[in-house]
């Protein structure tokens, strides 16, 4: 186990409170680990399974650095993409960001298939900083021009080797096309093989790695 407290982690006092509120006494060892890097302005290839308290690693920084330069622009562009491979991870990252987020005036919303996308394209006008986003539907999305990533300063990969094996490569090729090439990449995945390793060379620049045991 890590030593380290949020405290040493450089978080804002809005979200040092937020995690003393759900409990969280300490960093696990991939916060303590990625958090750092993270704020720093590194991108990272972070291997770590569920339970790892993964999706609080990159949630946590995303969230300080949105709230350190606040965007005055109306309405307010997208800044941080989080693709996941499916409806369920969305939703469970969704709540994360919405529990996590509390007090900080950051807007979030979620885009995925298999229901209407009239709904989510009324939840996009109101502006959001940070989506959370299945890549099939956010490309349907982005074809019909109800959001523009152009503005993008943040990407996240959650469970990237579960989005390839899905069959996604295409559709984050397509992606990538409309997303600016001067971001912070941040990419998640419990294993490790050559397709994926072709994925980060593409994606990452000179990432900070991190590893932990399941
Ligand atoms: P995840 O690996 O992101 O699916 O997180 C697993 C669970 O750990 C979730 O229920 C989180 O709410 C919880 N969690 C994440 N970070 C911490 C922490 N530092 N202290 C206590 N619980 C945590």
């Amino acid at each position: 186990m890590s030593n380290a407290s949020f405290a040493d982690l450089a978080l804002s006092p809005r979200l040092q409170q937020t995690l003393s509120e759900l409990g969280y006494a300490t960093p696990t060892p991939i916060q303590a680990a990625a958090i750092p890097a993270i704020l720093a302005g590194r991108d990272l290839l972070a291997g770590a399974q569920t339970g790892t308290g993964k999706t609080a690693t990159f949630v946590l920084p995303l969230l300080e650095l949105l709230m350190q330069q606040p965007q005055q622009a109306s309405p307010r562009p997208i800044r941080a993409l989080v693709l996941v491979p499916t409806r369920e991870l969305a939703v469970q990252v969704f709540d994360s960001v919405e529990r996590y987020g509390q007090g900080t005036g950051l807007a979030s919303a979620l885009v995925y298939g298999g229901v209407s996308i009239a709904a989510q394209v009324e939840a996009l006008k109101a502006g959001v900083d940070l989506l959370i986003a299945t890549p099939g539907r956010l490309l349907d999305h982005l074809r019909q021009g109800a959001l523009r990533l152009g503005q993008l300063e943040f990407l996240v990969f959650d469970e990237a080797d579960r989005m390839l094996d899905m069959g996604f490569m295409d559709e984050i090729t397509a992606l990538l096309k409309q997303i600016p090439a001067d971001r912070q990449t941040l990419l998640f995945s419990a294993t490790c093989d050559d397709n994926l390793f072709a994925l980060c060379k593409v994606l990452l620049r000179d990432p900070a790695l991190v590893e932990v045991a399941p």
